[in-house]
């Protein structure tokens, strides 16, 4: 299954998009509750996790971010398409200390309200509770550590927040019957994220 032969079906994944977003606010939620004890601010450091290659995404993730793309002009789509694919070649060259995401503009994110689950919940230690594994801890970020390393830990369960996004993510795809693997980085995304406006936007350009 090809992805950009679904481009244009964002207006009828909308209902889909919104319980997407109703879960993203509790996951910020939830996170800003957390942080807010331990007294974490997250003012963007040297180790961003915007350089980190994250893959955690899913699908209904991926339309979500397009959706956040299309509502910029279409000069910025451009842009990110082009730094988007400056960031994929880079990758291949210099995979330490990372590639900064082709979103992240002077250390803000370009489509803040549109940027995946793994943005929104990395930073802070949590925990994870698998069915059939033991519970997994993880650890807080390298900022986190400067900031609050001392401290105890305050429980930040994403078991059933993963377990929300899950559920959508497979009433998305079981009503949509998109079935492809989904194993990409925001730069990977963003490059096949290349939206019919750019295409006449880079005709018009010559
Ligand atoms: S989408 Fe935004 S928050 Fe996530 S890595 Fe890119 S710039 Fe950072």
């Amino acid at each position: 299954m090809d992805l950009k032969k679904h481009r244009n079906q964002t207006v009828k994944y909308e209902p889909y998009l919104n319980r997407l977003a109703a879960i993203f606010r509790k996951m910020d939620e939830c996170y800003d509750e957390t942080a807010g004890k331990y007294g974490f601010v997250c003012t963007g450091c040297e180790d961003s996790c915007c350089r980190t290659r994250f893959y955690h995404h899913t699908l209904i993730e991926y339309f979500y971010l397009k959706s956040g793309l299309e509502s910029l002009s279409s000069a910025d789509q451009v842009m990110i398409h082009s730094m988007a694919l400056d960031a994929n070649s880079q990758w291949k060259t210099q995979p330490a200390p990372g590639v900064m995401c082709p979103l992240n503009e002077a250390g803000r994110c370009r489509l803040y309200a549109h940027r995946p689950m793994i943005c929104r919940l990395h930073g802070i230690p949590h925990e994870l509770h698998h069915p059939q594994k033991s519970r997994y801890k993880g650890q807080g970020c390298h900022e986190f550590v400067i900031q609050c390393g001392g401290k105890s830990y305050i429980s930040f369960d994403r078991t059933p927040l993963y377990q929300e996004l899950a559920d959508l993510e497979k009433s998305f795809r079981q009503e949509t019957g998109l079935s492809v693997k989904m194993k990409m980085t925001i730069a990977e995304m963003l490059t096949i994220l290349q939206t019919s406006i750019i295409c006449v936007f880079l005709m018009l350009l010559g």
